[in-house]
């Protein structure tokens, strides 16, 4: 599959990628509330906690919500058919934006569980997170 303009990785995003690289979730963790902490940051936004540690977390998921993207939201997905946009809730409450795949939009309900998908592919020198039916 072709794709468009490849992520932006910064700095403080960086754990996130190296973590999807090898095939695992990372997610940010404060140690002075102890709160999960998406997207990546350089600070707690519950606390203002500055103490940040990245830790890997399980990733399956349930669906939160969705839609199909019948016009393509940008000329870089033009050559995507129907894709179901998402976000998905990690166990541990964090909710992340991601992309199905495998996934009849028919089919798709809310609170369906997911599998994640490492999609090494589409962007050479990144790996994604999306998701399919469990
Ligand atoms: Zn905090």
């Amino acid at each position: 599959m072709s794709a468009g303009a490849p992520p932006v990785v910064t700095e403080i995003a960086r754990p996130w990628w190296d973590a999807l690289a090898r095939g695992e979730v990372a997610v940010q963790s404060c140690s002075s509330c102890a709160g999960w902490v998406f997207y990546p940051r350089p600070f707690c936004p519950s606390c203002g906690g500055r103490d940040l540690a990245w830790r890997t977390v399980d990733p399956a998921a349930t669906l939160y919500t969705w839609t199909v993207a019948e016009a393509p939201v940008s000329p870089h997905f033009a050559h995507l058919h129907r894709p179901v946009l998402a976000v998905a809730e990690l166990g541990i409450g964090v909710r992340v934006p991601t992309t199905l795949v495998h996934a009849d939009p028919d089919d798709v309900r809310i609170g369906m569980a997911l599998t994640p998908v490492f999609d090494a592919g589409t962007y050479p020198g990144f790996t994604l997170l999306r998701y399919r039916p469990a």
